[in-house]
C-alpha cells in the first residue's frame, strides 16, 4: 500500500504530466475514476481509515488536530506526538494474529505499535525516530550507511521533503530485500507539501509527483530484481486531493473576539473558555471547563456569519461518520465545515497567522466536495486488469486489501473493491 499524499484523482490522467510507473499500474491493473475520502479530509483520520475500514468514530482518530478535554490541552495528531492509539482492528492486528509481518514506513498512527516488527512512524522529531522506530531496522538502515539521523530534519522542512521521501523508499527497499513482509505500508509526502506551498498544479506540485512516480519506478525495479514483481499486488492512492485557498479564517482570534480566550503578551492563555483547532476545510470547536451556558450559541452565530462555512451539530455527527459528544472526549462541541476556497486555521493572534507559512491549497473540506477526490490504482496477482470503477469510497480500501490477504476486517463499514478482483464474487 502506497500512499501518495495529497494525490487528487485528476493528476493521474493529465497529458502534460510524464508518470510511466503510475500509468503502467493503471494499465495492467484496476483504477477509480475518484476515492470519495472521509470527513474531515485530512491526512491522520484518513491514513487511520486506510487500515481500518472505519470511519473516526470508530477509530477515534478525529482529525490532524483537537483538543483533548480530559488532559485540558490541544492534542496533535500530526507527527505521531501522542500516546492515544488506534481503537479499532487494523490489517497488522489481523497479520499478526496469523503470525504475518507488516512493515511500515512513514505511515501515520504507528507510533508504539508493537504488532508491526519493521516500523519507522511518521514523526517530525529526530528524537521521536530514535525512541520509536524499531531497534533492528534503524540499526541496520545506519549500517548500509543510509542518513537515518537525518530523517527528523528532513521530515519537518517541506523544502527537504523529496529527501525524506528518497529515504522512506530506501528503507522499504532495505526491508524488501532482508525481510519481505505480507504487507508493506508506504507514506510519500512531497505532493502534499508542494501543493500546500505552491499551489494545486503548480509546477513545483508537478515536479513533485514526478518524483513520486520516480520513486514507484525505483520500488518496482526493485521488486523486479528480488524477484518478487509477479507475486506482488500494488495499491497506489491518495488520501485525499485538495481545495484552493482564497479566504483564512483564524478561528481562535474570533474566540477571543467574543471574550471567551485572552493571552498575555507571551502568547500563553490566561483564560481559556473555549478553543477551536483548525484542520484546513474543517475546524472543530470547543466550549470548554467554566465556559458560559451561551458559549456554544454564541460561537454557533459568529462563525455561522462567515460566508461559505457550514456550521454543524452534533445531531449531525453520526452521518459525518463522528462520535457522539461525550465528556473527556476529543469531540467538539461544533463543527465548521468550508466551502472551496475557504481555509481555518486555529491561530489566536495577527502575529500567529503572519508567522505562519501561508498554504496556498488545503483540505479538511466535505469529501463530497469533488477536488477532495484522491486517485486510486492497484495491480498485480487477484487484481482484474482493466477493471475500471467509478467512485470508490476510502472505506473500502481496507476490506480490499484484507480479501487480498486471505484475512477478514469484520468492523469495516465498506465491502471490498469486488468489480476489482479476480476469484471474488461478483
Ligand atoms: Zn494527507
Amino acid at each position: 500500500m502506497l500512499s501518495i499524499d495529497g494525490l487528487g484523482a485528476s493528476y493521474v490522467d493529465d497529458p502534460a504530466l510524464e508518470l510511466p510507473a503510475l500509468r503502467g499500474l493503471a494499465a495492467r491493473g484496476a483504477r477509480a475514476r475518484r476515492m470519495r475520502v472521509i470527513f474531515p479530509s485530512v491526512t491522520w483520520p484518513c491514513h487511520t481509515s486506510l487500515v481500518t475500514g472505519v470511519s473516526p468514530a470508530r477509530h477515534g482518530i478525529l482529525g490532524n488536530m483537537v483538543f483533548d478535554r480530559h488532559g485540558g490541552e490541544p492534542l496533535e495528531h500530526f507527527g505521531d506526538r501522542n500516546e492515544v492509539g488506534i481503537g479499532a482492528e487494523t490489517l497488522w492486528d489481523r497479520l499478526r494474529a496469523r503470525g504475518e509481518r507488516t512493515a511500515s514506513i512513514c505511515w501515520p498512527k504507528t507510533r508504539g505499535v508493537d504488532a508491526i516488527p519493521d516500523n519507522i512512524p511518521e514523526f517530525y522529531e529526530q528524537e521521536l525516530f530514535e525512541r520509536y522506530a524499531s531497534r533492528p531496522l534503524w540499526t541496520e538502515l545506519a549500517q548500509a550507511g543510509l542518513p537515518v539521523d537525518r530523517y527528523g530534519p528532513w521530515s519537518a522542512a517541506h523544502a527537504l521533503g523529496p529527501m525524506q521521501d528518497w529515504l522512506t523508499l530506501e528503507a522499504a527497499r532495505h526491508v524488501l530485500a532482508t525481510r519481505p513482509p505480507r504487507l508493506l505500508l508506504l507514506h510519500f509526502l512531497t505532493l502534499d507539501s508542494f501543493q500546500h506551498d505552491y499551489g494545486i498544479g503548480s509546477p513545483e506540485a508537478r515536479w513533485a509527483l514526478r518524483e513520486m512516480d520516480a520513486l514507484l519506478g525505483r520500488l518496482l525495479d526493485s521488486l523486479a530484481a528480488l524477484g518478487r514483481l509477479e507475486t506482488t499486488t500494488l495499491l497506489v492512492f491518495g488520501d485525499h486531493g485538495f481545495a484552493g485557498v482564497e479566504t483564512r479564517h483564524h478561528l481562535n482570534q474570533m474566540v477571543r473576539e467574543l471574550g471567551l480566550l485572552e493571552l498575555d503578551a507571551k502568547g500563553a492563555h490566561t483564560k481559556r473558555q473555549a478553543w477551536v483547532a483548525g484542520n484546513g476545510g474543517a475546524a472543530y470547536v470547543y466550549a470548554l471547563d467554566g465556559a458560559p451556558a451561551t458559549a456554544v450559541a454564541r460561537m454557533r452565530e459568529r462563525f455561522g456569519a462567515l460566508p461559505g462555512v457550514e456550521v454543524i451539530g452534533p445531531e449531525q455527527y453520526p452521518g459525518l461518520g463522528l462520535p457522539a459528544p461525550a465528556p473527556g472526549s476529543h469531540v467538539p462541541d461544533l463543527i465548521l465545515a468550508a466551502d472551496d476556497g475557504i481555509f481555518f486555521t486555529g491561530h489566536a493572534t495577527a502575529e500567529a497567522a503572519a508567522a505562519a507559512p501561508v498554504y496556498v491549497a488545503a483540505h479538511g473540506h466535505r469529501p463530497e466536495l469533488a477536488p477532495l477526490g484522491a486517485a486510486f490504482l492497484m495491480a498485480g496477482p487477484g487484481v482484474r486488469t482493466g477493471a475500471a470503477l467509478g467512485e470508490i469510497g476510502l472505506l473500502s480500501v481496507a476490506p480490499t486489501v484484507a480479501r487480498l490477504l486471505g484475512i477478514e476486517l469484520p468492523a469495516a463499514e465498506a465491502a471490498p473493491l469486488d468489480e476489482a478482483l479476480e476469484h471474488a464474487p461478483r
